[in-house]
Parts: structure tokens; sequence; C-alpha cells
């Protein structure tokens, strides 16, 4: 198997107007023509990948994605990872989601991903592709499914196949047929998304995401095509082959320490979470880059996302970490530690392979089977049919044979008898004629004697067959007789024998007959069970529409409250509270105010947020009711 090494890609963000605004100077420059950065005066680093702060997203994409949506296509597993601190341009670069309302060179790799990924399978004639999407968020230690929140944590478990791959069991996964319908789920689960207000960032993801999109692919098996059926000496060419591949997204929480983002409370105890996720992910990285540590154990087990991250660190995948970075002096310490983060990322070798499925590839063996064995009952019925003519026309000619030795039996009974009564009538004529001779006889008698002499001279004369010899023919005719029972009985044993071939044939058809219904019914479930999925799946896609539906409705009352309840503290505190608004971020806008500014709205944001809450959880209930 060959081995792969973790790419890693560093961004430099530009400095925000913020930052230009507190004459915060550069720390980070990139050595030109080479894939190296320089930090502070002369920390250097290599990498696989260096953009600077002019780099665009469509540079990214091509340099790095690009080739991870062909390794998807050709059915390798692909991950790829945006790591650093809040603010240091994640989300920029992922950039998922954002609908129409973005112009189409600030889009980031998500959706260029996607729209490719399409493109690719619409071009594709030859090849029936299925793609679904799931999208998972790691949320203090807690999974949610952010494509369907009613899915409990406690329902989501993170295992491994048959392939010892790392999967979600329990996340659902919904069918999709175009990048539109992706981008849609995206926007979905991104407003369902746990973000916060931090002095990193306005809208600073709390949490690790994870958007998978899995590509199942129907491709023509020319080996297979090729391939003798068993028993029956043809080839098929109906083999197809199943090749399964996931594309993982992951949007890491950002890595700065807990006291720079300023938390306090509950903000503060999720921080230490997201801190605690992210070093055993740094744990993982060093225990796999460490050549020195090859045969120790590699702390997978220690968190939700390095579990998830299985696959991609040390396993099969072909895996890419970009490690966003700010190049503003102010944030020196977590750049740093962000370059070195991804350094040691760099040394982890994975091992990718083609994902074949097994499942489809018994279900063809199955196919090949039936149809083998298809042919190989055909044949032999066939080859019965003619054993039973031969047997049947063997059969009438043995009949014939026997009815005409016992016809020359019956003749030759019948020559005998004759030549008997020849004889005595032979001996008679003798007798009547000396008879005659002594002329004892009145004239009456003689007459009648003359005319029986004259009949039966008159036929002597006619019949001049030679008188047999009695004990002769006798012996003879015995001996033929004897033959011919023994031949009856060598035709009577062989025809015995052949009943018995035929009965047994047709007990082996029988037997053959009942495997196929077997293998036909075993079809039969699988069908049943692939109608039932796909049910399942309807019944999903149409639930999740009912809650998006709900969600917009939420919202829009949600909104509704929020204006009303920003006039009532307009009216009893008498002051403005501009930053109060929603907490979930679609996307990133930097934040023009000073810090102090951003600090005291905070406050007033808590304060208000906790009366929209009640609020919001009074309408909710109104609406459940309802
Ligand atoms: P993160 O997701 O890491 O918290 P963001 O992606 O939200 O950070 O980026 C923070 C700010 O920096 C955003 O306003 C974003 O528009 C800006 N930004 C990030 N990277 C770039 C870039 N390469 N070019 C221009 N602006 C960027």
């Amino acid at each position: 198997m060959e081995e792969t090494p973790v790419k890693v890609a560093v961004r430099i963000r530009p400095l925000l107007p913020k930052e230009i605004l507190h004459n915060q100077h550069v720390c980070v420059r990139v050595i030109p023509n080479t894939q190296q950065i320089i930090i502070g005066k002369d920390r250097p680093f290599t990498f696989d990948f260096v953009f600077g702060q002019n780099s665009v997203q469509d540079e990214v994409y091509i340099t790095c994605i690009k080739p991870l949506v062909s390794s998807l296509i050709e059915g390798y597993n692909v991950t790829v990872f945006a790591y650093g601190q809040t603010g240091s341009g994640k989300t920029y670069t992922l950039g998922g989601g954002h609908g129409v309302s973005m112009a189409a060179k600030e889009k980031g790799i998500i959706p260029r991903a996607i729209q490719e990924i399409f493109q690719r399978i619409t071009e594709n004639h030859i090849t029936d592709y299925t793609v679904k999407v799931s999208y998972i968020e790691v949320y203090k230690e807690e999974l949610r499914d952010l494509l369907d929140l009613e899915t409990s944590s406690k329902d989501m478990h993170i295992r491994e196949d048959e392939k010892r791959n790392t999967v979600i069991v329990g996340a659902k996964e919904c069918l999709v047929e175009s990048a539109d319908e992706v981008i849609q789920l995206l926007d979905g689960g991104n407003a369902a998304r746990h973000t916060g207000t931090t002095q990193m960032n306005e809208f600073s993801s709390r949490s690790h995401a994870i958007l998978t999109i899995s590509v199942d692919q129907q491709v023509l098996n020319l080996e297979g095509a090729n391939r003798t059926v068993w028993n029956t000496g043809e080839t098929s060419a109906t083999s197809v082959q199943l090749i399964s591949s996931k594309f993982h997204f992951v949007d890491l929480a950002g890595s700065e320490r807990v006291t720079k983002t300023g938390n306090t409370g509950e903000r503060f105890k999720e921080s230490v979470q997201i801190n605690s996720g992210l070093l055993a992910l740094g744990n993982v990285i060093s225990a796999l880059g460490d050549p020195r540590r090859k045969s120790q154990h590699v702390p997978y087990r220690d968190s939700k996302i390095t579990r998830i991250l299985k696959d991609s660190l040390g396993g099969n995948a072909k895996t890419l970490m970009i490690a966003c970075i700010s190049p503003s002096s102010f944030n020196f310490d977590e750049s740093l530690n962000s370059l070195k983060y991804a350094n040691r990322a760099r040394s982890i070798r994975n091992k990718p392979i083609v994902n074949y499925n097994p499942d489809w590839d018994r279900i063809n063996e199955m196919e090949l089977e039936i149809q083998a064995l298809r042919q190989a009952l055909q044949n032999r019925r066939g080859a019965l049919v003619n054993r039973a003519n031969q047997a049947s026309q063997s059969l009438t000619e043995e009949q014939e044979k026997i009815r005409i030795r016992s016809l020359e039996e019956r003749l030759a009974l019948l020559q005998f008898e004759c030549c008997h009564y020849r004889n005595c009538t032979e001996d008679a004529f003798r007798i009547l004629l000396e008879l005659k001779g002594t002329g004892s006889l009145p004239k009456s008698q003689l007459c009648k004697l003359q005319e029986w002499i004259d009949v039966t001279e008159g036929f002597q004369a006619d019949n001049s067959t030679p008188r047999l010899n009695s004990t002769a023919e006798e012996e003879a005719h015995l001996i033929t007789c004897l033959q011919l029972k023994r031949e009856l009985k060598k035709c009577q044993d062989a025809l015995a024998a052949d009943e018995k071939a035929f009965s047994q044939k047709e007990a082996e058809l029988k037997q053959l007959q009942a495997r196929i219904n077997t293998v036909l019914q075993e079809n039969k479930v699988h069908l049943a069970f692939l109608d039932e999925e796909e049910n399942k799946q309807k019944l999903q896609k149409e639930k999740m529409v009912e809650q998006q539906l709900l969600i917009d409705r939420l919202r829009q009352q949600l909104q509704g409250s929020n204006t009303i309840l920003y006039k009532s503290c307009l009216s009893t505190d008498g002051t403005s509270d501009n930053d109060s608004r929603c907490v979930k971020r679609s996307y990133s806008v930097p934040h023009q105010s000073s810090q102090t500014e951003s600090f005291t709205a905070t406050k007033v944001t808590q304060r208000t947020s906790k009366k929209v809450v009640v609020v919001s959880l009074q309408i909710i209930f109104y609406i459940l009711n309802l």
C-alpha cells in the first residue's frame, strides 16, 4: 500500500482594517518563489503550499483542492481541515455556503469543490453516481446533526465499518442531485451552528464542524466483464463495481488560548473544551508525526474530533491541512503556535486506497452464480431430454425385436406342427395304399379311398417341402428360444438401469431448481432492503424540508420579537443597543468598532439576549401548542 504524507498549506490573511487602525505591524513574510515563510525576525518554516496576503480564493482552490476532487472521483477518501486561531481566515478560506449573495471570485473552497464534483458527474455518462451529504458538529464533546437538529447526540455513534473506515452511525445523510442542493443544506446547517462573540471575532466558531460529501459510483468492471462465468464456460458482460469515497471538510474551532478570548462563565468553559479537543488533536499529530514514537499508542480516543479524523490522520485518506494565520504582530504567539502545529502534521503518513464496496462485489458474485446455475440447469435439462429421447427410441427398437422374435418362435412352432402333420399324412398315405392293394375293401369305400389318394398326391406334387427331421429341428428351436430369452433379460436390465439414471437426474434437477429459488429469494430480500432504505431516505428528506420551514417560521417570529424587545429596551433604558443581534453567524464580517465599544455592546447584548431567549421560548411553546 502506497504511503502519502499529509500535505500542509499555510495561508496568511491580509491585515484587517481595525488592525491597521491600531497600528499593528506585519510579522510574517513569504520568501518569493519558495514554499517558505519567516515569522518574526528569523523563524523559517517550509510547507507544501504557502499563500501570502495577496493570494486569491481561485489560486488556493486550483493549487490544493482541485487535485483532491480528482482523487475523490477516482475513489479515494479525502479530508481538508482548516486550523488556526479565531479570525485567522478559516471560514473565509473554506467559504462554505454563501449561496447567491457572494461574488463568484470570493467563494471559498467548499462551494468550488461542490461545483466541480457535480460538473465531473454530469460530464461522465458511463458511470452511475449517487451523492449524499451529512453535516455534523462537535460541540462541547457532544455530536450534533446539523441537518437534523432533532437527532439526539445519544443516537449518534462514531464507529468503524467492516473495512475499518470511521463512520458516524445515526447521522442524517441527504441524497442530493445538484450543487445548489448541497449549498442549501450547508446554509441550513451553518445557521444552526454554535457560534459566539469573542474578543477575537464577532462570530467566532465555538465548535468543530464536519461536512461530508459521499460519492458512490457504479463503474462497469471491464475485468469482470471478461470473467468466465462459473461452470458454464461463458463470459459475462454485466459486471459492475461499486466505489464509495468521501470528502470531509473540517472547520475546526478557533485554536487561540482561553485567556486571549476574554471569555468568562459558560463561554470560558466552552473555550476550555474546544482547547482540550484541539490539544487531543495536537497529541495525535505529535504521536503520528514523531518517528521515534511510531510503535507507541496514538490517543485517537481522547476526544470526539480525533476519533472522527482517525482515517484522515494516519489512515485511509488523502489529507490536506490548511493552517490559517494572521499577519499581525499582535497575534505573533498564536501564529507561531499554528505554524508549529502545522509543521508537525507534515510528518504524518497516510495510506489511501481506492474504496471498492465489498457488498456490491457479493451481489455481483451472486448474480453471476445465478446466471451460471441457470445455464447449468438448462444444459442439464437439454442433456436429460436427449437421453430420454434416446432411451425411448432404443425402447421401441427393443420391443420390435422382441415381437419379431416371438413371431419367429411362433412360426417355428407352427412349422414344427406342420411337419409333424405331414409325416402323419405320409404314413397314413402309405398304409392306405397298402390297404387298397389288398382289394379287401368294398367298392364304395375303395372309391372314397381313391379320391383321398388323388387329393393327397396332388398336394404332394404342389409342396415338395422336404420332410423334417423332428428331433434336430426341435433342438435348434429350443437353443434359439434360450438365446432369445437371455437377450430379453439383458434388455430388461439395461432398461431398468436407464430408468434409475433418469430418476436420479430428475432429483438433481429438482435440487438445482430449489437452489436457484433460494438465491432468487435472497436477491428479493436485498432488493426489498434497498427499497426500504430508499423510502426511509425519502421520508427523512421530507422531514428535513418541514423542519427547514419550521426554522424559517421560528426565525421570522424571533426577528419580530427581537424588534419589539429592542424597541422596549430603548424605551426603558434610553440607550441604543446597535450590537444586539442573533448570535448565529452565517458568514463573518469584520467588526469595525473599537474594542472598548464592543465590550460595552457585549454586556448590553447579554442582558437583551436573556429577554430574547425568554420571549423566544414563549413563542416556540405557543407555536408548538398550535
Ligand atoms: P475564522 O473563521 O478563522 O474565525 P474568518 O474567516 O471569519 O476567520 O476571517 C476573519 C476576517 O478576516 C473576516 O472578515 C474575513 O473576511 C477576513 N479574511 C480572512 N482571510 C482573508 C483573506 N485571505 N483575504 C481577505 N480577507 C480575509
